[in-house]
């Protein structure tokens, strides 16, 4: 991670945008840790250019600075090195789009963004509820990142958007630290929230639908449409603070074609950062 680009920016109100390249707490599958690459790779590609829907081109505008992937050690748990390298980008008051990596990343970045923020809301789009008390004997699990969360009081508020399929115990878990499930079989197309915090989002790619988003480790049919998340995120408002994208799984991608969806949401949700 270059923190030479931090230092030199232009912009002091800037958007960081930097990989978490971590799948050590996947239980089915590896291959998350190869995916900021492929984002990253996606948002440049020449198939496409960098202007969002609100008409802002990102080529021209120096609040994007891409840091590259975050490095890690071998000697300690990973969701501590992400916690401290989060932190340290946060002290240059940076906003963050992480890519991931899977979804246990989100823990250590939600706890870092809530340091510096005094109350935060958690919009979250997954197709699990990612709520487990742990997994497989894991605490860090990518199945658990919102117990964490929730326990530690993270966040006032945490949505979760696209959820099917959800088991007991994670509807225990859910109605035991309030979080806002808002069910695939209640889904009415489309969604009108109302927050009263600033918004971290954490967007899981398996909450759209496998026909859109091979790129996956855990498929779970009757999911979203890309459109259908960039709707929700269009229509956010409160400032957004931070986020993350993640589970993109490069080695089950098709034509790159769930690379590019991540892609087009760190462009949309970028540029609704920067217009507020
Ligand atoms: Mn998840
Ligand atoms: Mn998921």
């Amino acid at each position: 991670m270059d923190f030479n680009k931090l230092i030199h920016a232009k912009n002091k109100n800037a958007i960081a945008v930097v990989g978490v390249p971590s799948d050590e707490n996947s239980s089915y599958l590896k291959g998350t840790a190869e995916a900021p690459q492929k984002i990253i790779e996606a948002f440049h590609s020449g198939s496409t250019n960098l202007t969002v829907e609100n008409g802002i081109d990102l080529s021209k505008d120096e609040r994007i600075v891409e840091l590259g992937n975050m490095n890690f050690t071998e000697d300690r748990n990973v969701i501590f090195q992400i916690e401290e390298q989060f932190d340290k980008i946060l002290e240059y008051n940076f906003k963050i789009i992480s890519l991931g990596g899977d979804h246990a990343v989100s823990y250590p970045l939600t706890k870092s963004t809530a340091k510096k923020y005094d109350k935060i809301t958690i919009l979250h789009f997954d197709a699990h509820p990612d709520l487990y008390d742990e997994f497989e004997g894991n605490k860090f699990s990518h199945a658990c990142p919102f117990a964490r969360v929730m326990e530690e009081n993270l966040a006032v508020r945490m949505v979760s958007v696209g959820i099917r399929g959800m088991n007991a115990h994670q509807r225990e878990q859910a109605k035991k630290f309030g979080v806002e499930i808002n069910e695939m079989k209640d889904w009415k197309g489309s969604i009108d929230f109302k927050f009263d915090t600033p918004i971290y989002i954490s967007l899981d790619m398996d909450v759209l639908d496998p026909g859109f988003a091979p790129g996956i480790s855990h498929y779970e049919p009757g999911g979203l449409s890309p459109r259908e998340v960039i709707s929700i995120i269009h229509k956010i408002n409160q400032p957004i603070i931070g986020a993350d994208i993640v589970e993109l799984n490069p080695s089950r991608d098709i034509n790159n074609i769930t690379a590019m969806t991540a892609a087009k949401f760190l462009k949309e949700i970028a540029g609704k950062m920067i217009l507020k």
